[in-house]
């Protein structure tokens, strides 16, 4: 964590409502908030970052009026973006979602209104129905990322064995010229790689890397600019597709829980601002607090048509992603996992031929011929397992951070984005024809039950092994090592596979395309899981128990857990997708918890690691240690920029435009202009101040809009509001005064500057708050709290 400075607000006599009216142009206001703030030092994990702070208060003063964030550095790119102060995007650019309900007058009257049996039933059911279409539209998206993959990837490596057959097989070519085989790859590898790296680099880059990261963020309370957009959706079809077909490592189905929760917002709003279309309908449901549970649903949806694994997404969102949970989540969410699990099965299943049902989810791992079982001795070998994959896992991240931060200091211009893409797939099948073409391991035909068979310098009726584990997508070399006969491959074979594939995995993954960790990962460890199993049968012949299979699934768990980090949710995903025994729930569960045990020793999980190194503040589940032991009163930031009951038109202008703040609290019973010293009565949002003043809701104009204002006012321009730049204030308005009465939250949650920061962050972690404002005990206001205060102070 860095020293955080917090922002120095303008004094009461600079914002005072005396002064002159305020000029019109965005330009006459400089931003004084921001500039004033001190030069915070460096997080650790910046030390590397050269800070260049006008530019980037600048840039982070800018965002801020963007609603749009057009210009906005995207998640991802932000962990490269060294000469961005991480302070000024800490400050400003992350804001926080609304998950306090705003009980406000107007929302207590649509209370009254609709508070009936009959209307709480029907939203009761309407909130089935979205779970529901939400399950089925994303394992309809699945089936359209998958489909376009397998035909495409059919085509590729039907044609690259071809090629190889006719210019390298003994009988055509003793002295075999993989030249032009290696060529054809290359083209069909980058030209793709491409693509999907351009489209995400100039269309939609929040679209980079496996989604998860955002996800979480956004579930933990933090607003991540445009991540639940049609657009990003779109790009991030594209951008799998074509960066899978293009052979880079990695999968589809991290994307799929990003994919689900875009899917979740966008169906729960019933309107699409992208297209500007309305549909009238789940309007009650557009806020804050409604959407993240959509999106949670979502996001499970997501990862049990990614993994056939309903209750493994379920729990998946729980474990990964969900911040708040309640008993009627957890069904619906169950309820969108099965929906999204079926019905992928039935349209791939169609799409297949309709022989039977068998596609239960995209990553299809085979099922194992032979239940799976252990004997008890095993035992400390599968927690060796595990430490071994913690080990790895920590060793991975780390790797990847600094491969990460290097790429954020010199890899700055879009088009070298591109390149580095391109280089990367070269890269990787350069090394795949080197081992292909050093590594001489032939096996039988009909041993293996590869698609692609490739002879190579085999004799007749033999095939390359070590082409066969390349030649097909990642998931099905997976497969592979989980269900080939024993002997299908040479220790030294999936020696150096390990290895190439270990670091092609860790360049890949932080490059301008959109893929999942989960297949690498897990394909990683399967290999070395699969290669311990050899070599311990080498050594002792007659230890029948060593199933390869066996011991590459453990391998696979125990690589997932040592890299991501998650225990409950990958057992069962892993049992889910393998059709492995309840009782080798045991196994998994041991081997995960040892890796993630030993893996947190060392690091962080590679989610939280993305998410620390793009400066989004995600409360943790505790309190950081450093804050232990202290009161309200030293985190609170102070003086507070706050808002009389009935104020000036020109004063809310005025504030709106000098501080980047979300919330103000409403006082009353003040002395003079000294707002300050309020006694609160409640808290107004930005965004509805910025409401009311584009809809002129004066208290002097009120007979024109009292009877028209109604909760629907707000909610229509939810989720985009606009910023303070759309909002005019003529002379003739300057005098006019607002009445917040009906608008504010009149039940904001207050703490005594006395409680301890441990228990004041429960109740801001469990509430899901936005602002706590820190009174006396007179109620006055002595200070505010955001997440940031328990983060960076
Ligand atoms: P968020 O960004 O979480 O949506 P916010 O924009 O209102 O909320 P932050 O950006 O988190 O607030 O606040 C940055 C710093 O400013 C924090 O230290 C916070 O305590 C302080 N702060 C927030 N609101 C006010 C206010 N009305 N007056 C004075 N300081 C404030």
């Amino acid at each position: 964590a860095s020293s955080f400075v917090p922002l120095q607000n303008p004094k009461e006599s600079e914002i005072s409502d005396d002064d002159e009216p305020p000029a019109l142009s965005p330009s006459d206001f400089e931003p004084s908030c921001s500039t004033n703030n001190p030069q915070p030092q460096q997080a650790g994990s910046s030390s590397t970052l050269v800070a260049s702070e006008n530019t980037s208060v600048r840039s982070a003063n800018a965002l801020l009026e963007n609603p749009e964030g057009r210009n906005h550095p995207t998640f991802y790119l932000r962990s490269r973006s060294a000469a961005i102060n991480t302070a000024a995007l800490k400050d400003d650019v992350y804001e926080s979602l609304d998950y306090d309900v705003c009980d406000n007058v107007l929302f207590k009257e649509e209370q009254k209104r609709t508070d009936n049996a009959r209307f709480n039933i029907k939203k009761d059911i309407l909130r089935w129905i979205i779970f529901i279409q939400i399950g089925v539209v994303t394992a309809l998206i699945a089936c359209v990322i998958d489909i376009p993959i397998e035909e495409l990837s059919a085509v590729k490596y039907t044609f690259l064995k071809d090629s190889v057959d006719n210019n390298v097989a003994v009988n055509l070519n003793p002295n075999g010229n993989l030249v032009i085989p290696y060529l054809y790859w290359i083209l069909m590898s980058i030209i793709p790689v491409i693509l999907g790296a351009a489209l995400v680099t100039y269309v939609e880059p929040i679209t980079a890397g496996s989604g998860m990261p955002q996800v979480k963020s956004y579930l933990n309370g933090v607003k991540i600019p445009r991540i639940v957009r049609i657009k990003t959706l779109a790009v991030k079809a594209v951008g799998v597709v074509t960066a899978v077909v293009g052979g880079l490592v990695g999968g589809k189905e991290g994307p799929m829980a990003h994919a689900g929760a875009v899917v979740a917002a966008g169906i729960s709003q019933g309107k699409s601002t992208t297209f500007v279309k309305d549909f009238r309908v789940f309007r009650a449901f557009r806020d804050d607090h409604e959407k993240r549970d959509f999106v949670l649903g979502g996001a499970a949806a997501g990862v049990a048509a990614a993994f056939g694994s309903p209750i493994g997404g379920m729990l998946f969102s729980l474990e990964e992603a969900a911040s708040f949970w309640n008993q009627n989540l957890i069904w619906r969410t169950l309820v969108a996992s099965i929906i999204s699990s079926f019905t992928l099965n039935i349209v791939l299943s169609a799409y297949h031929g309709l022989h039977n049902f068998t596609f239960t989810g995209l990553f299809n791992l085979g099922k194992f011929e032979q239940p799976l079982k252990f004997e008890y001795f095993e035992l400390p070998i599968f927690m060796l397992f595990g430490v071994t994959g913690g080990l790895l896992g920590a060793m991975w991240n780390s790797y990847n951070t600094h491969i990460n931060r290097f790429r954020a200091r010199f890899v700055k211009f879009k088009f070298a984005r591109i390149i580095e893409a391109a280089l990367v797939a070269i890269i990787g099948v350069t090394l795949a024809c080197i081992m292909i073409f050093f590594i001489n391991d032939c096996r039988p035909l009909g041993n293996d039950p590869t698609d692609y068979p490739v002879q190579l310098f085999c004799e007749d009726n033999e095939y390359n092994a070590m082409a066969a584990l390349w030649f097909q997508t990642p998931e099905a070399t997976v497969r592979s090592l989980f269900h080939d006969p024993p002997g299908s491959h040479k220790i030294l074979t999936l020696t150096v596979f390990t290895l190439v594939y270990f670091f092609l995995a860790c360049i890949t993954f932080g490059l301008n395309v959109s893929l999942g960790i989960f297949i690498p990962t897990g394909l990683v460890g399967a290999a070395w899981g699969r290669l311990v199993a050899m070599i311990i049968f080498y050594i002792f012949p007659e230890a029948t128990f060593l199933n390869p299979g066996k011991y590459a699934l453990i391998g696979a768990a125990a690589n997932l857990g040592g890299v991501l980090r998650m225990t409950i949710s990958l057992s069962v995903i892993l049992m889910e997708t393998t059709g492995a025994e309840t009782s080798f729930f045991f196994p998994l569960i041991v081997t995960l918890i040892s890796a993630k045990w030993v893996g947190d020793y060392f690091t962080e999980g590679i989610y939280d690691i993305q998410i620390k190194m793009s400066c989004v503040p995600v409360l943790p589940w505790e309190l950081l240690p450093k804050y232990k032991g202290h009161k309200a009163s030293q985190l609170m930031s102070s003086p507070v920029i706050c808002i009389k009951k009935i104020d000036s038109a020109k004063y809310i202008y005025k504030i709106l435009r000098r501080c980047k703040h979300n919330g103000f609290p409403v006082v009353e019973d003040v002395e003079g202009n000294n707002r300050e010293n309020g006694r609160v009565c409640g808290i107004v949002l930005r965004s509805q101040l910025i409401v009311i003043l584009l809809n002129a809701l004066y208290e002097e104009k009120k007979r024109f809009w009292e009877k028209e204002i109604s909760i629907e006012t707000f909610r229509n321009v939810y989720p985009r509001y606009p910023s303070i730049d759309s909002v005019r204030l003529p002379n003739e308005k300057q005098n006019y005064t607002v009445n917040l009465e009906i608008f504010m939250n009149p039940s904001p949650v207050r703490v005594s500057e006395c409680d301890s920061a441990s228990k004041i962050f429960k109740k801001f972690r469990a509430l899901g708050l936005r602002h706590m404002i820190v009174i006396n005990r007179e109620n006055r206001v002595v200070g505010i709290i955001t997440r940031k205060d328990f983060l960076y102070k």
